[in-house]
């Protein structure tokens, strides 16, 4: 099978033949048919964060595709059923953020294409309890993104606790922010998009936000501000002054969910303002595999949209050199043969 392979970091990621991978007890191998580019995948591959992966691996945490082979014991899932396999790879299940329902805090949890191999390949390993099964009618290529740019920002807008009064502030127009944008008009929420390339600007007034912010020619706080200030803001651009920028333009009592991860980013969190405003800084980190079935479950029911570009694997340096350019279409998929 082929596989896109990050043999050291911030080099070129190399297409290689694999053995087809052997699934253990309670894993299935899976036929991937579709593999969204995550940014986070970038930061992967160039070995961004304090907590590195280890070359050689594969990257890609937005897999879909059919089960064809089932480990010992894997009961619940059938040969030829659609799953997704997403960041959260596995958890414990018995610890105190498992039994919580906080799986995503799981300091045992193995992350897919970070902890193990990922997505960009043609075959693909899962545990079973982890994989999440994709409803009838939706396109494994609309499944692809919704795998963590969709769960990520649904789970980010209930961290929030946003309301039908309220104003978001949606930082980044990316892969992830055009569907925080859509979860929070679903949420019945005023919505500021905020980018700073034309074509997120326009895809954000065509998914129906209330102002769209360029962030290259106003003072976004000033402007959030100007509108009674946010509630709530969403920081989803891998750019650390955005941070900043959307924190000054939360309203009293409002709420700034981090969620992007620039390099070794920091903020300064200005304590006065803080203190006397009551305003929250909040970390949020994927979402829960029930998070993941009600995004799904959204997506079948027509209530969001995927904005998405397929290409073929073979483009996966190119692809990553256009998403670090802004110049997709919010998420590229790599096509791995849906027709199969
Ligand atoms: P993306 O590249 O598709 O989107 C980023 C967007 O931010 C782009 O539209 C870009 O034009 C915009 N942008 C850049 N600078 C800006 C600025 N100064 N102000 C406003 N917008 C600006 O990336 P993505 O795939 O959506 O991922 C975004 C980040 O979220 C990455 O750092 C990724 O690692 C992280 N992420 C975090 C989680 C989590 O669980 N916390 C999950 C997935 C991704
Ligand atoms: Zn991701
Ligand atoms: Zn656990």
């Amino acid at each position: 099978m082929k596989a896109a392979v990050v043999r050291a970091f911030g080099e070129p990621l190399v297409i290689e033949e694999h053995p087809d991978p052997e699934p253990g007890p309670g894993q299935v191998r899976v036929r991937v048919e579709a593999s969204g580019l995550c940014h986070t995948d970038i930061h992967a591959a160039h070995g961004d964060w304090p907590v590195r992966p280890n070359p050689p691996f594969v990257p890609g945490h937005e897999g879909v595709g059919l089960v064809e082979k089932l480990g010992d014991g894997v009961t619940h899932l059938a040969l030829g059923q659609r799953v997704a396999v997403p960041w959260l790879g596995r958890a414990c299940g018995r610890c105190e953020h498992c039994l919580s329902g906080w799986e995503t805090l799981c300091e045992q949890q193995i992350n897919t294409g970070y902890g193990c191999d990922g997505g960009y390949a043609e075959k693909m390993l899962a545990w079973a309890d982890f994989a999440q099964p994709v409803p009838q009618g939706v396109d494994p290529v609309d499944a692809a993104p919704l795998t963590c740019a969709g769960v990520t920002t649904y789970k980010a807008l209930k961290v929030a606790d946003v309301r039908p009064t309220q104003l978001v502030a949606i930082s980044g127009i990316g892969g992830l922010g055009h569907l925080a944008l859509q979860y929070a008009k679903i949420a019945g929420a005023t919505v500021a998009a905020i980018d700073i390339t034309d074509e997120k600007l326009e895809l954000a007034a065509e998914l129906g936000a209330d102002l769209v912010i360029d962030a290259r020619k106003n003072d976004v706080a000033e402007v959030l501000k100007r509108h009674g200030g946010a509630h709530a803001a969403i920081a989803l651009a891998v750019n650390e002054e955005s941070f900043a920028a959307v924190n000054a333009g939360l309203r009293r009592g409002g709420k700034l969910v981090m969620v992007a991860l620039p390099a070794h980013g920091t903020i300064q969190v200005p304590i006065f303002d803080t203190v006397l405003n009551g305003t929250s800084v909040i970390g949020s980190i994927v979402g829960t595999r029930q998070d993941l079935a009600e995004v799904f479950q959204l997506h079948a029911a027509g209530r969001t949209r995927v904005i998405r570009e397929t290409r073929p694997l073979d483009s996966v340096n190119e692809s990553i050199e256009d998403v670090l350019r802004g110049q997709v279409p919010a998420r590229i998929v790599f096509d791995l043969g849906t027709a199969k």
